[in-house]
Parts: structure tokens; sequence; C-alpha cells
């Protein structure tokens, strides 16, 4: 049984872009024939009407899992991507789209993962300048400030860090920062370090472009809604047997490889399908709040990705236990935690602010909080004064919900929009990319927190080699990643 963190399910929805309703015998047909005859098929039995088989069959459509079935795609075989809800309808639809390195620590893992997915990042866009167009790739730098004299001393020593491994960071005393971005004013006479080469997409739009361009392959398909939700996993009993993956009506084949890309969910998954409900425990949500808005009259355009210095903290605790909440932990929440809130600003490609963010550890409620937008803006407004009367609108809104008990925000600030995601936390901070011991042909790409949008390409490429190197294909380095593996993950975890 998958319960516990499945929501109830929703209403027939299918992904509405062109075709808008895809049959899917017709989908099997037109797919499979004319490129790779047998590769991926539907059969029938006498006992059920559907049983599909594809050589790798992913759960979940995120960013994430879109990835891994890009690349499995490049490398011949077929793809069944099974999501439940649509496109979005997890974490990547929250996201603020920064493909940044400023914040991550040098000769980690995760920055080799960062650093080898937005290489790629910049492959796939020159290669593809509709995608470039359609994701809103943006070259804008990111920029992280300061909160007074004693975050700046740490800013320098990032400064060096990233210098040293060649990344270019320059550091910006206040002067230098106000002719920057004019509209900026960082607490106590902050500073700045500005990394040029950071960049920024649009994460749904990027989930779109990246679930056409599957489907334009004739070796891929997918069930999107009530029909694709994954409500059953039979593992094979032995290395070279087929998993098998149940839906609502259907049996679904993984000839060679199962993924588990189910963000957040995939430890519900992992702890059905392998019967060790540590699993489970692993991945936790945070729940984050993403604000877009028009930008107010008179204030000055955001024109770089901005961070508050101590957002780092996210990062730099890979591997151990979570740090506590900090000093800007302020808001209200519906966790027994207080929200972490800290402070990222940028401008979208149709001009509107993006503001975030918040952190709720172990919340899986994904309706906005009043009280979360409110902290946000006023903490956004601590470093872009021009936000001030909004944070001040959003305050009023959110005491005037919390007296009536409701939660609507709508007084809160004119053409306000609130993105909630919850970001998959794995326990130590690090995703899970590979193999999973003792389940051969199981493989799990989840656990990215904030960082999926931007691990997404190197994810893939990894996760891919794991299962060629499990079709018995050599060569396949994966060394590098070991402290990605899901179960030296589990057993950090535990220690
Ligand atoms: C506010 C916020 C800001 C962020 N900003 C950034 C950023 O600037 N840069 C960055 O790199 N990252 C950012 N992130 C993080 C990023 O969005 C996530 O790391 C990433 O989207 C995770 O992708 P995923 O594919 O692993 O999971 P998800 O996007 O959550 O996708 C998992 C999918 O699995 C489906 N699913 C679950 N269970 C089942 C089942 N039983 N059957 C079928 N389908 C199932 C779900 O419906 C869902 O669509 C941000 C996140 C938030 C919330």
């Amino acid at each position: 049984m998958l319960s516990r963190n499945v929501p109830p399910p929703i209403r027939a929805r299918r992904y509405s872009s062109s075709p808008a309703k895809r049959s899917l015998p017709s989908l099997i047909s037109r797919r499979v024939k004319p490129v790779v005859p047998r590769r991926f098929a539907a059969a029938r039995s006498a006992s059920e009407d559907d049983v599909l088989t594809a050589d790798v069959v992913i759960v979940g459509a995120g960013i994430v899992g879109l990835f891994t079935a890009m690349e499995l795609l490049r490398n011949q075989l077929s793809v069944l991507l099974l999501e439940r809800k649509g496109l979005c309808a997890g974490a990547t639809g929250a996201g603020q789209g920064y493909l940044w390195m400023a914040h991550r620590s040098p000769g980690t893992v995760g920055w080799a993962l960062a650093a080898r997915s937005v290489a790629l990042w910049r492959r796939i866009v020159q290669q593809d300048d509709d995608l470039r167009a359609t994701i809103e790739w943006q070259a804008c730098g990111s920029l992280l400030v300061s909160n007074g004299e004693g975050e700046s001393a740490s800013l320098s020593e990032r400064q060096y860090a990233l210098n040293s491994v060649g990344l270019k960071a320059s550091y910006l005393d206040p002067r230098r920062l106000a002719e920057l971005e004019p509209g900026l004013v960082p607490p106590r006479g902050g500073a700045g370090l500005l990394v040029q080469s950071d960049l920024q997409i649009n994460g749904r739009a990027a989930a779109h472009a990246l679930l056409q361009r599957c489907r334009a392959n004739p070796g891929f398909g997918d069930l999107m809604g009530p029909e694709g939700e994954v409500v059953g996993l039979e593992l094979a009993a032995g290395p070279g047997g087929s998993h098998v993956i149940r839906t609502a009506g259907r049996r679904i084949h993984a000839r060679h490889a199962l993924v588990l890309s189910a963000g957040v969910w995939t430890g519900d998954l992992l702890s059905a399908a392998t019967g060790t409900p540590a699993w489970s425990h692993l991945l936790q949500p945070r729940r984050g709040h993403l604000l877009e808005m028009p930008r107010p009259e008179g204030m000055p355009p955001v024109t770089h990705g901005i961070m508050e210095v101590s957002y780092t903290k996210h990062y730099t605790a890979a591997s151990t236990p979570p740090p506590p909440p900090s000093a800007a932990a302020t808001a209200a929440s519906s966790s027994a935690e207080p929200a972490d809130i800290t402070f990222t600003a940028t401008t979208s490609a149709n001009g509107n602010l993006l503001i975030g963010s918040s952190r709720e550890s172990n919340v899986w409620d994904t309706d906005p909080s009043p009280a979360i937008i409110a902290a946000i803006l006023q903490r956004a407004a601590t470093f872009l004064p021009g936000l001030r009367s909004c944070a001040d609108s959003a305050a009023a809104a959110a005491a005037a919900a919390a007296a009536t008990g409701g939660n609507s925000y709508s007084d809160a600030v004119a053409g306000l929009v609130v993105r909630v995601g919850l970001r998959p936390y794995a326990a130590g901070g690090l995703p899970l990319v590979g193999p999973v011991v003792g389940s051969p042909g199981l493989f799990v790409a989840a656990g990215h927190e904030g960082s999926g949008l931007c691990m997404g390409p190197g994810t893939g490429e990894l996760l891919v080699r794991y299962i060629r190197t499990h079709m018995g294909a050599s060569g396949q380095d994966t060394r590098s990643f070991d402290d990605l593996l899901p179960d030296a993950r589990l057993r950090a975890s535990l220690v």
C-alpha cells in the first residue's frame, strides 16, 4: 500500500498541451513501430486489459524524472513515464529557477553534481535555440548579499574559495553594490558577492519543454493523471527479471529498470517496494513558498538573482544533521518548528518579481499560508525597501486571516501569485542517485531539496550510467558520486 503521503485521488487530468487527449493504445502503436520495434510495446493478455512494457519505467514527472527520460532516450532505451497528477505538480512547479554555483561549497559531491549539471544545461541550450528561449534562459548572474559586517567577512572567504577553483567571484562593497542594484539596500551596510556566470531559468517552462522533446521520440510514452498513479510495485525475484508496476487497471513491466523519481514521495514508494520502512523516514518535505508579483511602482528593477548569504547554510550542511533555524526564522508555521525565512529575489522573463523563500520541515500541506507570505515579504523588504508597503499590507492580510481563522491572502498584494512546493529533503542534505542494493534493476533519483532544477541534467546522466552498467555496459564511471548511492545515504542517516 502507498498511502501515508499520497493525496486522495484527484479528478482525471491529463497533460494539457497538444494533443489534448491521448488514448493509450494509439500512443503505443504510433510511437513504437517506426524506429524502435519491439522495445516498447503494449501486450494483451486474457487476464489484463492493458499490459505495457518498456525498457525503463520512470515514476514521477518532475524535473529529475524528465531529465532521466531524456538521457535514456538518447541511449536508445524505451521509456514509459508515469505521473499521477501532471507536470509541475510537485516541487518542480514552485522552483525559483536558479542554476547557481555561488552558494555551494567547492570540493563537495554536491558541488561536483551541480557543476556537471550546469555544464550540461549550457550544452543543451547551445544545441537548441528554441529550448533556450522557451525556458527563459537568463545569464543574469548571482548576488549573495550580507546582513552586516560579520556576514561580509564570510563573503570574502567565499570569494576566495570560489576563485581558488576557477569560478570568478567579485566582492562588492556597499557603494559598488548600490551602483549595480540600486533598489538593494542590505541591512547594516551589508556587502555583496557577484558571480556573473550564474544563471536562471523558468523551471515550469523547462519541464514542459522537456516533456515535449521526450514525446517527439518514438521510444517514449507517458501516462499522466490518475491512470499514471503507481499504486503497487512487485520487484523481480532475481537479476534479469522484470519489475511489475501497478496502476489503477494496468500492470506495467519494466524490462531492464524501474526508476523512482517521485520527489519527496519516493521514500514511501521505496519502503513499499523493499519492505524497509527506513526509506520513508529518509525523505521528508521542506515546504517552500515562492511569491510572484508585479514590481511596485517606483521600485528600481532587480537585475540579478539575489540571495542573502545566510541561505548558504542549507548547502554547507550536506552530510551533517539539519541546521537549527536561523535568526531570521520568525514566521508562524503549521509545523512544530518555526519556518526558516531567507531572502531571495529575481526578475522573471515577463518582468515580474520572484520573491522567496521559506523552509518548513515536515509540512505536507501545500495550501499557501498568509503568515508565511507576510514573513517572506517582511524579510525581503529589509533588503529591498521598495517592497515595504507590500510587506505591510501582507502583514495586515495575515493578521486578518489569523483573526478569522481563514487562510485568504487575496488582499495581501495586487497581482500576487503564490507557489508552494515540497522540496524533497533527504537526511544529510544530499540527493539519492543510483541502484538500490538487494533489488537489481531498481534505481532511485530523489532528494534534491532546493537544487533539483539545477542538478537535473547531471542526475539523469549519472543514473543512466548506473542503468547501463546494470545492463552489462562497461566503462560507465560513477565513482566520484558514490556518496549519493541510496544505501550510502540511508546508512549515513542512521549514524
Ligand atoms: C520555493 C522553492 C524554490 C526552489 N528554487 C529552486 C531553484 O532556484 N533552483 C533549483 O535548482 N531548485 C529549486 N527548488 C527545488 C526544486 O524545485 C526541486 O529540487 C525539484 O523540483 C525536485 O524535482 P523532482 O523531480 O525530484 O520532484 P517533484 O518535482 O516533486 O516531482 C515528483 C513527481 O512525482 C509524482 N508522484 C509522486 N508519487 C507518485 C506516484 N505514486 N505515482 C506517480 N507519480 C507520483 C508527483 O506528482 C510529482 O509530480 C525550489 C523548490 C521550492 C519549493
